[in-house]
This record gives structure tokens, C-alpha cells and sequence, in this order.
């Protein structure tokens, strides 16, 4: 079979650019309210699904914390709170020096495709300003749709007008790339980066061959 060449590469975020761990929310704010236990604090939040509302833009981060305020009598205030909220991210070097690498040969059109909200992609921007070279995003807190629906990818396809044949998705979470792949895009399902690199190159490679 005849495989095409890749032309747009759409990027997820956490857990492939950058890592992230929401436990260091949980445990910062059960480290300053003395009564606090972490595990209820996340307990709630996943039952209440408050994470995924915000994820898809129904809640805002105000009434997030007003609710989380009076169920768990919180002190602390909601500047503090936005920080810790925020501050759960950490680089991937590998995948940093990857995206620099691959954005200076402009050989593929880039994008985001995230599962995020306002407070965390602010934070993102500012303090890892690598991912900024990713102008095009198709953001599930803007658009009221997550992965892995299919509806987020067809939105992704035609709002950038891309062929699915030619564009590689590269996602850390299996349901995503199922969710993708049977699109027809091309995918990659992020684990550790050198198997990364290998099947990156393997998909080049076998394109280019086909092409000449
Ligand atoms: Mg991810």
C-alpha cells in the first residue's frame, strides 16, 4: 500500500509537551488547610465532574473555587488559588527540542489540539513559551468539545482544511489516538520519546520513499 506523506503534525499538550501532575494542586491546598484531606478534595472534584466542565468551558474558575470554598471551608483566597491550580506543569525537554527542530525546517504545517482550560493554557504561555511556535489550536475550553470525540478531530480537520491522510496526530492517551485513527489520521501514541523518534522517523522515512 501506497502510504502518503505527513503535511501537519497537530500536537497534544499534556503529557507530551509538557508533563503535568494535578496531585500537586490537591496537596498544596490540603498543606494549607489544615483539615484538608487530599484524597476527598480530589474525591469531589472528579465526582462533581468539575475538572471536565471546566475542561470544556461550562464552569468558570470563579464558581469552580466558590464551590470548592464552601464545601471544604477553604481560607485560602483565589489568587493563590489560580496559582496553585495552575502550577502543576513541568517541561518535556525532549519533546521541547523536538518541536524547535521540527518548526525551523517548516517542512509541516503545526497545531494544538488540548484538552485544557483558560487558567492552565495562560500559565502554559507564560512559562513555556516554546509551545507558542503552535499558533494554530483548536482548544477544548473555546470550542465546548473534548477528546477524545470524534466531533473534536472533524472540527481540527475542517476548520484547518487537512487531509487526513496527511496529518499525524501524536497524543499520549490510547482513547485519543483510536478516536483519530479511525478518522483516517495518522497517529502516534506518545509513551517515552526515543520510541517516539523511532516510529516519527519510520512514518517520514516510508513517505518519502513512496514519494520519489
Ligand atoms: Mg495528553
Amino acid at each position: 500500500m501506497k502510504s502518503v506523506g505527513i503535511e501537519n503534525i497537530i500536537f497534544d499538550l499534556g503529557n507530551t509537551l509538557v508533563y503535568f501532575d494535578f496531585c500537586y494542586f490537591y496537596d498544596r491546598i490540603a498543606h494549607l488547610e489544615k483539615k484538608l484531606n487530599p484524597s476527598k478534595f480530589r474525591k469531589f472534584i472528579n465526582d462533581k465532574k468539575l475538572g471536565i466542565k471546566l475542561t470544556k468551558g461550562t464552569l468558570d474558575h470563579k464558581t469552580f473555587f466558590r464551590i470548592l470554598k464552601k464545601k471544604f471551608d477553604l481560607k485560602i483566597g483565589y489568587d493563590d488559588f489560580k496559582y496553585f491550580y495552575s502550577d502543576v506543569f513541568w517541561i518535556n525537554n525532549q519533546m521541547k527540542n523536538f518541536l524547535d527542530k521540527i518548526s525551523r525546517i517548516k517542512k509541516y504545517k503545526l497545531f494544538l489540539l488540548s484538552n485544557t482550560d483558560a487558567l492552565h493554557m495562560n500559565f502554559i504561555d507564560k512559562n513555556f513559551p516554546f509551545v507558542g511556535v503552535l499558533k494554530n489550536r483548536v482548544l477544548s475550553y473555546k470550542v465546548g468539545m473534548i477528546k477524545p470525540q470524534k466531533v473534536i478531530f472533524r472540527y481540527t480537520l475542517k476548520k484547518y482544511n487537512l487531509n487526513p491522510e496527511k496529518t499525524l496526530i501524536i497524543d499520549d492517551i490510547k482513547e485519543n489516538i483510536l478516536s483519530a485513527s479511525s478518522l483516517g489520521i495518522k497517529t502516534i501514541l506518545y509513551k517515552n520519546h526515543r520510541s517516539f523518534i523511532k516510529k516519527f522517523s519510520a512514518l517520514a522515512k516510508n513517505a518519502e520513499a513512496n514519494n520519489k
